[in-house]
């Protein structure tokens, strides 16, 4: 797996490692999940052995992967919902701004007990994706609603379960598609407004008045 590549920054931004301003145009290193790095923040902070390993592809692939055992485990076990309430209450551990949180940004017992909550279906389309190879349930994914680097929570209420396509959606949808994707979590009930989205600058300024004029 290759790493990540250090490109102009198209944008005045925020080092998630340092917390410095990179300017626009400065080198820096995009993760989708977390934002951007500089260069040196990005070497400087990983750790040695995993230099190759973080990739964006291990954001997603890898880590679902591993959450093949525990959510066979939690599946077994029950409680979803107490357990998920009890998630909803306790403090979240504070976001640390090391690149090593990357992986940790996210609770696997947590996104685990939100797949079996929401019966392994994707809130958005609902279309049953293809089975899993370790365990008898169908493959999704967790995306926080205000993605993590902006300051969401690693809590029930800021985690929907999506199929990989409706994901991508999320992280890289144009404002029509986004448009499309909130209003079906609209209608359902699922977000009932886009305030705090909008707070949290996870939507564009335009993107929230058209979903305002919503019904
Ligand atoms: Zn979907
Ligand atoms: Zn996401």
């Amino acid at each position: 797996m290759s790493g990540l590549v250090a490109e102009p920054i198209p944008f005045n931004g925020r080092c998630i490692v340092c917390d410095g301003s990179i300017k626009k145009g400065e080198m820096a290193i995009f993760d989708e999940t977390s934002g951007h790095i500089h260069e040196k923040c990005y070497t400087v902070n990983l750790p040695e052995s995993s230099t190759t390993e973080i990739s964006i592809d291990d954001l997603y692939v890898g880590y679902e992967d591993k959450s093949n055992d525990l959510i066979t485990k939690l599946t077994l076990e029950g409680n979803t919902d107490q357990k998920l309430l009890e998630f909803e209450a306790n403090s979240p551990e504070s976001t640390t701004k090391t690149i090593e949180s990357i992986s940790q940004s996210r609770n696997p017992e947590l996104a685990s007990l939100m797949k079996i909550r929401h019966n392994h279906t994707c809130q958005v389309c609902e279309i049953p994706t293809f089975k899993n190879k370790n365990g008898d349930y169908h493959y999704t994914e967790s995306h926080h609603i205000i993605p993590r680097a902006l300051g969401g929570l690693d809590k029930p209420s800021n985690i929907l379960i999506v199929c990989a396509n409706c994901h991508r959606k999320f992280d890289s949808g144009d404002d029509s598609t986004l448009l499309e994707t909130y209003r079906i979590l609209k209608q359902k009930n699922i977000i009932e407004n886009f305030d705090s989205l909008k707070q949290y600058n996870a939507i564009s300024e335009n993107l929230f008045n058209q979903l305002s004029n919503l019904d």
